[in-house]
C-alpha cells in the first residue's frame, strides 16, 4: 500500500433498482475505506438520460441506507468535491474534453449516424470488429474550425494510439495486458454535450481523489480505455479490482431477473434482516481466515482484504441466506425481543391478533426464516382452517377417528385451560386406549390446525383457546 489516503467510491446509475451484486460491491468499497481510515464516496452517474428511470436515484440511496450503510461524501451529504451527481458537473466534462483536443489526445468527429452505421455494417461484412474508421481523426485544424462554425453536430472522440500495450495490475486478477488496437476511438463527449461514461468516470474519479476502484467484472473491458484517458490527462490511475459477478442460485448463468429477484431492496421487502444480508454478502465469495460464517460488520471491516476475493463467480446461495437469516432472527429473539417485534410489525397481516403476539411468537420464532414467514406459520391461530380429510384418515378409519375426536372433546371440555392440563388429558386418552402414537397425535394436530407441521402441540392448543379447539374437534370430520 502507498501512503495516499484510501478513498473508494460507488457510482451507481439511476437506470433501475440496485442489483444485489452492486450492493455487495458497495459493501466491499465501504469496508475497505473504513479499514484504512479513509472515505467512502457515493456518486450518482446520471449521464445516460435515455436509460434513466424516474425516482431510481433516490431509491438507490434509500436502499443502501436501509441496509445500514452510509457514505462520507455524496449527493445528499455533500463534501469537498461536490456536486456528486454527474448531471450537475457537465461544464467540467466539456472543459476536460476540450483539454484533450488541445493536447492532441482527442478530436472532433462530424460523421453522421448513417455514415457510422455504414462503416459498422461494412466491418461486419468483412468480419472485422465494428470500429470507427477514424475518418475525422485526419481532418486539418482549418477543416474542423470551418465545420464547427457551420454549427454542425459533432462528438469528441479519444484518439486511441496504435499498437500500444496497456498494462495494469488488478488487485484480484493480477497483471493485465491489452493491446490498444482492439480499442475503438471512444466517444468522450456526445453531441448533446453530455459526457459518455468513460470520460465522466475518469474525470470524476480523479477529481474526487479516488485511490481504489472496486467494481463489477463487467467493466473489465472499459478499464484499458480509462487507463488511456488517465495517461492522456497525465494523471496517475487508481488501483483497480474487478469483482466476479454472482451466478444464479443453481450455479448456472449470471444472476438475472428471469431466474428470480435480483434487486437489493426486494430482499429487505421479503423480510430478510439487513444484518443477515450484510453477513451473507460478506461471506459470498470471500472467507474470513478462520472460515467462520457469522461475522459482524465491524469484524469484516477489520478482516476484509480484496485480494482474497474469489476469482471465480460464486452462486447466490439462497439456502445459506435463509439459514443465516434464521440464525439472526433467533439471536434477536435472545438479545432484543422488542426490536424483533417492532420489525415483525411490517410483516404481520392485518387480521393478525396483535394481543396474542406475545403467546404466538415464542411458539414460532424458531421456524421463521424470513420475517414474512410469520403469516404462513401462524395463520391457523386466527383464520379458518381447511382440514384435509384424507390426511385425517390416513392411518385410521373414520369410525376410529370419530371416536377419538369425541373422547378428546369430552376430556378437554372439562379441564382448566393450561398446557399441562391439556397434555395430561390428550396423553391419557392415548394411553388408556393404547392408540398408536403416530396416528393419534398427528390426527389431533391436523384436526386443530389443519397442518402437518406446527409448533409444539400442547402449547399450540393452549394458545388456540378452548372454544376454538373444541369447535375444530367437532367440525374436523364434517
Ligand atoms: N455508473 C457505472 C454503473 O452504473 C459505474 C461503473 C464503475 O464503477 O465504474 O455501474
Amino acid at each position: 500500500m502507498t501512503n495516499t489516503p484510501v478513498r473508494t467510491r460507488m457510482a451507481p446509475s439511476p437506470t433501475g433498482e440496485l442489483h444485489v451484486g452492486s450492493f455487495s460491491i458497495i459493501l466491499k468499497n465501504y469496508a475497505f475505506a473504513k479499514k484504512h481510515g479513509g472515505q467512502f464516496v457515493l456518486r450518482v452517474e446520471d449521464t445516460d438520460k435515455v436509460r434513466e428511470v424516474e425516482g431510481a436515484g433516490e431509491r438507490l440511496l434509500n436502499t443502501i441506507k436501509a441496509y445500514g450503510l452510509s457514505w462520507d461524501e455524496g449527493p445528499d451529504v455533500g463534501g469537498p468535491h461536490a456536486p456528486y451527481t454527474q448531471s450537475e458537473r457537465l461544464d467540467l466534462y466539456v472543459e476536460k474534453a476540450n483539454e484533450l483536443v488541445e493536447s492532441g489526445h482527442a478530436y472532433h468527429c462530424f460523421c453522421s449516424r448513417e455514415k457510422l452505421e455504414a462503416v459498422r455494417e461494412k466491418a461486419r461484412e468483412e468480419k472485422r470488429p465494428p470500429k470507427y474508421d477514424r475518418h475525422c481523426r485526419n481532418l486539418s485544424k482549418e477543416e474542423v474550425v470551418k465545420k464547427l462554425s457551420e454549427n454542425g453536430e459533432f462528438v469528441i472522440r479519444l484518439a486511441v494510439p496504435d499498437n500500444r500495450s496497456i498494462v495494469y495490475t488488478d488487485l484480484i486478477r493480477g497483471d493485465i495486458e491489452v493491446n490498444s488496437d482492439i480499442i475503438d476511438d471512444q466517444v468522450l463527449l456526445k453531441s448533446d454535450g453530455f459526457p459518455t461514461y468513460h470520460l465522466a468516470v475518469v474525470v470524476d474519479d480523479n477529481d474526487m481523489e479516488i485511490s481504489h476502484i472496486m467494481r463489477g467484472e463487467e467493466w473489465l473491458s472499459s478499464t484499458p480505455k480509462h487507463i488511456l484517458l488517465y495517461e492522456a490527462f497525465g494523471w496517475k490511475p487508481p488501483v483497480f479490482a474487478h469483482i466476479p459477478i454472482y451466478l444464479n442460485p443453481n450455479g448456472k448463468g449470471k444472476m438475472s431477473k428471469r431466474k428470480g429477484d435480483v434487486s437489493a431492496q426486494s430482499f429487505l421487502d421479503k423480510g430478510y434482516l439487513p444484518e443477515a444480508l450484510l453477513n451473507f454478502f460478506m461471506i459470498l465469495g470471500w472467507t474470513p481466515k478462520d472460515q467462520r460464517d457469522i461475522i459482524s460488520l465491524e469484524e469484516y471491516v477489520q478482516e476484509f482484504d480484496p485480494q482474497d476475493i474469489s476469482k471465480k463467480s460464486v452462486a447466490f446461495d439462497i439456502d445459506k441466506l435463509n439459514w443465516l437469516n434464521g440464525v439472526y432472527i433467533r439471536k434477536m429473539w435472545d438479545e432484543n425481543q422488542v426490536d424483533l417485534v417492532t420489525r415483525l410489525e411490517k410483516f404481520t397481516p392485518t387480521d393478525f391478533p396483535q394481543a396474542k403476539l406475545d403467546q404466538i411468537l415464542p411458539l414460532i420464532y424458531e421456524r421463521l426464516e424470513k420475517l414474512s414467514d410469520i403469516e404462513e406459520l401462524s395463520d391457523f391461530f386466527y383464520r379458518d382452517i381447511k382440514v384435509d380429510r384424507s390426511l385425517l384418515l390416513k392411518k385410521a378409519d373414520k369410525e376410529l377417528v370419530s371416536k377419538q375426536l369425541d373422547e378428546l372433546y369430552a376430556g378437554l371440555n372439562e379441564i382448566e385451560w393450561t398446557t399441562s392440563e391439556i397434555e395430561k388429558v390428550v396423553r391419557s386418552i392415548q394411553e388408556e386406549h393404547d392408540y398408536k402414537k403416530n396416528q393419534f397425535f398427528m390426527m389431533v394436530r391436523i384436526a386443530v390446525t389443519g397442518k402437518k407441521a406446527t409448533p409444539p402441540l400442547f402449547e399450540t392448543i393452549e394458545v388456540l383457546g378452548k372454544d376454538l379447539t373444541l369447535r375444530r374437534l367437532k367440525l374436523a370430520l364434517t
